[in-house]
């Protein structure tokens, strides 16, 4: 059978550095095919789209957007696992399993993901200090190779690639299907501990005790606080509620899960730039004026904890046409100083909106590739194109990289190729192993070209 592919323009979640590709969506027994047609500009999967940068785009190359189906899922409730296909999302997921009293594994700050972007980035949540990232807990998946064929691979069977994959951004093959394992839970509820902190010193000494007594933990701190507030934040540390937890009114249907769209931003924002440093400043004073000092024990939902931004489709369009940047980086522990400096270059230029995340990671997994790593992350969101950013953005990178840290593929849109050497020291063993199941460089993205990724 034929596939129709579309010339079509792509961007990232952060709307920066678009290009056009021949886009298709294709079934399963279909990508065989389109990936012998592809030619010398090759060929990479998209899931929705979620990374910031340019990982699931192919400037003059193929784009292939796996169809799959949720009403292939298969749980398990036995082995507490889950089969699907790889371009089934977390939301699509989420609303499958939460009633029936599981959930996923990890999840990132959206649900709008699918199974073959979180196996591809290797996504962490707010868990990772307890429970790794997605790799993790990933039993098997099957990858469609340059040649065609299909290959099985699991953390036992063909451990090499299986973890060269996980990580790998799509550049080892296409995630056709995985089964992963689900976390069993009582409610569709979490339980939430709120610590309000004064400055960085306060928040970094809080969030260094007691996360390991709590499956989620995760800071926002206001990066345009400076003085005695600098490093100012929140910090919240949740857990799975149990039933005994909630009201007698929530405890009747424990379970129920109902995520709630609230507005979607339209394509032509009204006011383009709306994030800017007044409406940003007012935010964050705000929203550290609702949170209490300290407080246990508020009930949550599931949308709420995990994923608030989903309640507005399109927020990236606030930002305006020129979009924005979300720079995340990891540094080890005992390099605070590092994760300080970075927090002042950022103060400094005034350039942070109000959407940071500060998490301390929990250990690595066996992933060549895979971002997180013992130590602090930060995330920062800006607005491309201001001035300044490039600047800051090297800067940075240069207190990243010498702190011994890193960046995180599926975010970036800025670093550059010896970035990414200094930071992933396993980088050549990953080649290898890529290299042999795909000697022609068929998979290629604008992230593998403008980061020299296959070498
Ligand atoms: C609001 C928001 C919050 C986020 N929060 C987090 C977070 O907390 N933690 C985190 O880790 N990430 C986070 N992310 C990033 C997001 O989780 C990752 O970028 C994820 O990979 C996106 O999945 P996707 O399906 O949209 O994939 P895409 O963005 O479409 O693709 C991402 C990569 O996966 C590859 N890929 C996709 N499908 C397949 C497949 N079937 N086979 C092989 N490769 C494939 C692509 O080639 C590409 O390299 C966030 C993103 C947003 C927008």
């Amino acid at each position: 059978m034929s596939t129709d592919f579309v010339s079509t323009r792509l961007t990232g979640w952060g709307l920066t550095a678009p290009s056009v590709a021949r886009v298709a969506t294709v079934a399963p027994a279909d990508v065989a095919a389109c990936v012998k047609d592809s030619g010398v500009r090759g060929v990479i999967a998209r899931g929705l789209g979620r990374s910031y940068g340019d990982a699931a785009q192919n400037s003059g190359g193929s784009v292939l957007r796996l169809a799959g189906s949720v009403s292939d899922v298969v749980v398990d409730p036995e082995s507490a696992t889950v089969t699907a296909s790889a371009a089934v999302s977390l939301d699509e997921l989420l609303k499958i399993i939460v009633p029936r009293g599981f959930f996923v594994p990890v999840t990132p700050g959206t649900r709008f993901v699918t199974v073959g972007g979180a196996i591809a980035s290797d996504i962490h949540g707010k868990n990772h200090h307890a429970d790794g990232s997605f790799g993790a807990h990933v039993r098997r998946l099957s990858l469609l190779l340059a040649d065609g064929t299909v290959r099985e691979l699991s953390p036992t069977d063909e451990s090499d690639l299986f973890w060269a994959t996980v990580g790998g951004m799509g550049l080892t093959g296409i995630i056709l299907e995985a089964t992963f394992a689900v976390l069993p839970i009582e409610t569709s509820r979490c339980i939430v501990s709120t610590v309000r902190c004064r400055d960085l010193d306060e928040l970094l000494s809080e969030m260094s005790v007691g996360d390991e007594d709590h499956r989620y933990s995760v800071s926002w701190v206001d990066l345009l606080a400076r003085g005695r507030s600098f490093g100012r934040g929140v910090l919240w540390r949740g857990d799975h509620a149990r039933v005994s937890d909630l009201a007698p009114k929530l405890a009747v249907d424990p379970l129920r899960y109902e995520p709630r769209h609230l507005a979607s931003v339209p394509p032509i924002v009204p006011a383009p730039g709306l994030v800017n440093l007044l409406t940003s400043r007012t935010f964050n004073e705000l929203w550290l004026r609702k949170e209490p000092r300290r407080k246990d024990g508020q009930i949550k939902s599931i949308p709420g904890y995990f994923h608030p931004l989903d309640s507005i489709g399109s927020w990236n369009r606030l930002y305006g046409p020129r979009g924005f940047i979300q720079y995340q980086f990891v540094v080890p522990f005992e390099r605070e100083d590092a994760l300080r400096r970075c927090i002042e270059l950022v103060v400094e230029s005034r350039l942070a909106s109000p959407l940071v995340v500060l998490k301390r990671f929990g250990a690595a997994n066996r992933a060549p590739l895979s971002f997180p790593m013992p130590g602090w992350t930060l995330t920062v969101d800006m607005p491309a194109g201001a001035d300044g950013l490039s600047e800051l953005c090297r800067r940075l990178d240069d207190v990243v990289l010498e702190a011994g840290g890193r960046h995180y593929l599926a975010k970036d849109a800025h670093t550059r190729a010896e970035s990414i050497v200094r930071g992933y020291p396993r980088l050549s063993e990953w080649r290898r192993i890529r290299d042999s199941v795909d000697p022609d460089g068929i998979w290629q993205s604008d992230l593998s070209r403008r980061l020299a990724l296959l070498g």
